[in-house]
């Protein structure tokens, strides 16, 4: 009987998850690590840490497993995506802390890009808009500001990678120097019509083309992790982006498939199949994971503020105790009595853009209790995705007429069943929620030949629970535009 690990090393956790072939969790450790915040805007990790709660999680999810190494038919690896870094090819020795895609040490050289015109340049070849998110600018940040970077780089003695990339060198003792078209699209390096890397953007950012990896399919048979880890080699053969990985998960693997991922923030991505969608609403064009050689395209939004309002209403309002009391005192009154909560607490995201715009609610009255605080609260989370999924309707042209979810809030069924009634169209929750280390754990299991196809995938999906939409039409375009009436105060 052999398995297939995936290793999901995520911002504030890492995690290996032991699936069999039915798509079973057989086993799972975590671990937690260290954010460092050397200034204000500035977020790193020690790659130690990362490298560290790697080898240990899948170390420990092996013992409880109670298999070995050789048990294992492949790993496959997801990832926090944009996170760079740098080091030593010869030791293997990073010459900087990782930074955080969080980081936004960059964001003044990413507005001087902007002012002098290169947007739509950057645009055009990546999909995406200038940014301090994307690596581009991080590894260009550590060959300016780390004392002798910038010679030993032109030298050609070091590595840039994202953190599959970094993993995989890590693990196959300097190996495998390779990352994948779903990575390789968030760093703002990549040209995403010619799959490859691009000299002008190079040239743009002063990054020696030497530092960089090769770029493979995800699902694809990367190399061999070194028998002193886990005691014998195991192939790597699926490596993706954390977003990317859930789209598979989700097994959106046809055009016009969507899935949202309902977190702190939100993450709504659309597989457009062979063809890159252009936004004209503040959306990013990127490159998914699929089965075979050729990656797929995707239309990604995002807001930042999901779960996280919840959060904001037990930790800092303190008006619910946990986040499952939501759900409960959304559902003790019949609806918010006309209030809308704004989440907008960092600024509005697509589509509309406005960094200064700050969270709001509206409709207060004498008669507001917590619980339409509450339920207005979800409802807006709702709303914003709403927001997104009618963008992204427009830039693909097509009509939505499901979305498939994950993610802790998902968890919330008055969420789910308001998002369908607002959406007007089905929500479809599976059974197992850990979709992200399924997606790499899928792309792997089938570059090792484990998994026949996405056929045979489909038989082992479940759904939980399949939402469909039940508000009458006047009633939804009601609610819809006093959100808009909100959003206009919140932007004012
Ligand atoms: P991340 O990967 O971004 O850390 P998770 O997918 O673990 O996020 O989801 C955590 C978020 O889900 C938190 O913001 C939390 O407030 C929210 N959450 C968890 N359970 C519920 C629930 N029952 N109802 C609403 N929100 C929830």
């Amino acid at each position: 009987m052999k398995y297939v690990l995936a290793i999901d090393q995520g911002t504030t956790s890492t995690r290996a998850i032991i699936f069999d072939k039915r798509g079973n969790i057989i086993a799972s450790a975590q671990q937690e690590f260290r954010q460092i915040y050397p200034e204000p805007a500035f977020v790193e990790h020690s790659p130690q840490d990362i490298l560290g709660s790697t080898v240990a999680v899948v170390g420990e999810a092996l013992v409880r497993a109670n298999i070995a190494a050789r048990d294992l038919a492949a790993i496959g690896v997801t990832n926090q995506r944009e996170t760079t870094l740098v080091w030593d090819k010869k030791t293997g020795k990073p010459v900087y802390n990782a930074i955080v895609w969080q980081c936004r040490r960059t964001a003044d050289f990413c507005e001087k890009l902007r002012r002098e015109g290169f947007a739509e340049k950057i645009y055009n070849k990546t999909g995406l808009v200038p940014d301090a998110y994307f690596s581009a600018t991080k590894i260009k940040w550590i060959l300016d500001n780390v004392e002798g970077a910038r010679q030993r780089a032109e030298k050609g003695e070091l590595a840039f990678g994202t953190v599959d990339t970094y993993l995989l060198w890590q693990l196959s003792k300097g190996k495998i120097f390779a990352t994948d078209y779903t990575n390789a699209s968030r760093t703002m390096l990549f040209n995403i019509h010619t799959l490859k890397w691009d000299k002008e953007l190079l040239r743009l950012f002063d990054i020696p083309a030497s530092m960089l990896p090769k770029v493979y399919p995800s699902s694809h048979k990367f190399g061999f992790t070194d028998a002193s880890y886990f005691g014998s080699p195991v192939p790597v053969c699926g490596v993706v982006g954390d977003q990317q990985a859930a789209l598979f998960g989700q097994l959106c693997t046809e055009a016009g498939e969507v899935k949202n991922t309902y977190g702190t923030g939100c993450f709504l991505l659309m597989n457009t199949g062979g063809k890159a969608v252009k936004s004209r609403n503040g959306l990013v064009t990127t490159l998914g994971a699929t089965a075979g050689d050729k990656p797929c395209y995707v239309l990604e939004g995002s807001v930042f503020v999901g779960g996280a309002v919840v959060q904001w209403l037990r930790d800092e309002m303190k008006i619910i105790s946990s986040s499952e009391e939501s759900e409960t005192l959304a559902n003790s009154v019949k609806d918010s009595a006309g209030v809308y909560v704004v989440p907008a607490f960092t600024g509005l995201g697509a589509p509309y853009w406005n960094p200064n715009s700050r969270g709001t609610i509206t409709g207060i009255t004498r008669g507001t209790n917590r619980a339409h605080i509450v339920r207005a609260a979800l409802e807006g989370v709702a709303y914003e995705v709403c927001d997104l999924v009618q963008a992204m309707e427009k830039d693909a042209g097509v009509k939505i007429s499901g979305i498939a979810v994950d993610g802790g809030a998902s968890k919330n069924g008055f969420l789910m069943q308001f998002q369908s009634d607002i959406l007007n169209c089905s929500v479809k929750r599976p059974k197992l929620a850990e979709t992200t280390a399924l997606g790499a754990a899928y792309l792997a299991g089938l570059a090792a030949g484990y998994w026949s196809g996405v056929e045979q995938l489909r038989k082992n999906f479940s759904a939980d629970c399949v939402f469909t939409p039940a508000m009458e039409e006047a009633k939804r375009l009601a609610l819809l535009n006093g959100w808009k009436l909100a959003v206009a105060r919140c932007r004012l």
